[in-house]
C-alpha cells in the first residue's frame, strides 16, 4: 500500500482547500469596500467645504459692495458740508450727526469683511488639507485594490493548477486505497491520515499499542487509531 502517496496527496488536497478557503474569503474585500466608503466620505466634506467658501466669496463681495456705498454717501454728505451752502447750524449739526454715523457703519462693515475674509482663509487652508488627505487616502486605496486584484488572479491560477496536480495523483493512487480514503473523509473531513511520532497518533496524540505500531511499520494492511479513527501512517 502506497501509504506515502496517499499522504501527499492528502496534504496536497489541503493546500487546495486552504487556498481554495482564501479565494473565497471577503473578508479583505469588505475591508477595501469599507475603506472606499471613508474616501467618499471625505469627498463629500471636501464638495461642502468648496460650496462653504463659495457662499462665504459672495458674503465678502456682499460686504465689499456695502463698504463702496457706505464711502459714495460719504463723500457725498462731506460735499454738501464743506461746499457752504448749507448754513443753517441746525442743519449743520445735523449732517454732522449723519456723517459720524455713516463713519461708524463703516467701521462696523470693514470689520465684519475682515472677519468673513480670515474665515475665507480658514476654510481654504482647511480644504487644501482635505484635497491633500485626499489624494494620499485614494492613492494608497488604489495601490491596495490592484494588489489585490493581482493577488486574486494569481491565487486562482495556482488553485486551478492544485486541482490538476490533485487529478493527476489520484491516477496514481489504488483505486481501493483512494475508496477508503473518501469514506472516511465524510467523518473525518481533510485529515483522514495521521502520522505516528513518537509512538503516539499526531491526530488525537495518543499512544498506539505496540502491535498496531508493527504493522503501521510493515504497511500490509490498515491501522485505524483506536481512539480518533484515523488511518495510521508511518513516518515517512
Ligand atoms: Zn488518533
Amino acid at each position: 500500500m502506497d501509504m506515502k502517496k496517499l499522504y501527499e496527496y492528502q496534504n496536497l488536497r489541503g493546500d487546495y482547500f486552504k487556498l481554495r478557503e482564501k479565494v473565497n474569503s471577503t473578508a479583505r474585500k469588505e475591508e477595501l469596500l469599507e475603506w472606499k466608503g471613508r474616501i467618499e466620505q471625505i469627498n463629500r466634506e471636501k464638495e461642502e467645504l468648496k460650496k462653504l467658501i463659495d457662499e462665504k466669496n459672495k458674503l465678502v463681495e456682499k460686504i465689499d459692495s456695502l463698504i463702496k456705498d457706505i464711502e459714495v454717501k460719504e463723500r457725498d454728505m462731506e460735499k454738501q458740508l464743506y461746499e457752504g451752502k448749507v448754513v443753517n447750524p441746525k442743519e449743520l449739526l445735523s449732517m454732522q450727526k449723519k456723517l459720524n454715523e455713516l463713519g461708524e457703519h463703516k467701521k462696523h462693515t470693514e470689520d465684519a469683511y475682515i472677519k468673513e475674509n480670515e474665515e475665507v482663509f480658514s476654510l481654504q487652508r482647511e480644504l487644501e488639507n482635505k484635497k491633500e488627505e485626499l489624494m494620499k487616502e485614494y492613492r494608497r486605496y488604489q495601490y491596495e485594490i490592484n494588489k489585490y486584484k493581482q493577488n486574486k488572479e494569481i491565487d486562482k491560477v495556482n488553485l486551478n493548477e492544485l486541482a490538476k496536480q490533485i487529478k493527476e495523483m489520484e491516477k496514481e493512487i489504488d483505486s481501493s486505497l483512494l475508496e477508503i480514503y473518501f469514506k472516511y473523509t465524510k467523518k473525518l473531513g481533510n485529515s483522514v491520515l495521521a502520522i505516528v511520532k513518537k509512538g503516539k497518533c499526531e491526530g488525537c496524540n495518543i499512544d498506539i499499542p505496540k502491535v498496531d505500531l508493527g504493522d503501521v511499520k510493515a504497511g500490509n494492511k490498515l491501522v485505524i487509531c483506536e481512539n480518533c479513527d484515523r488511518i495510521l501512517v508511518i513516518n515517512l
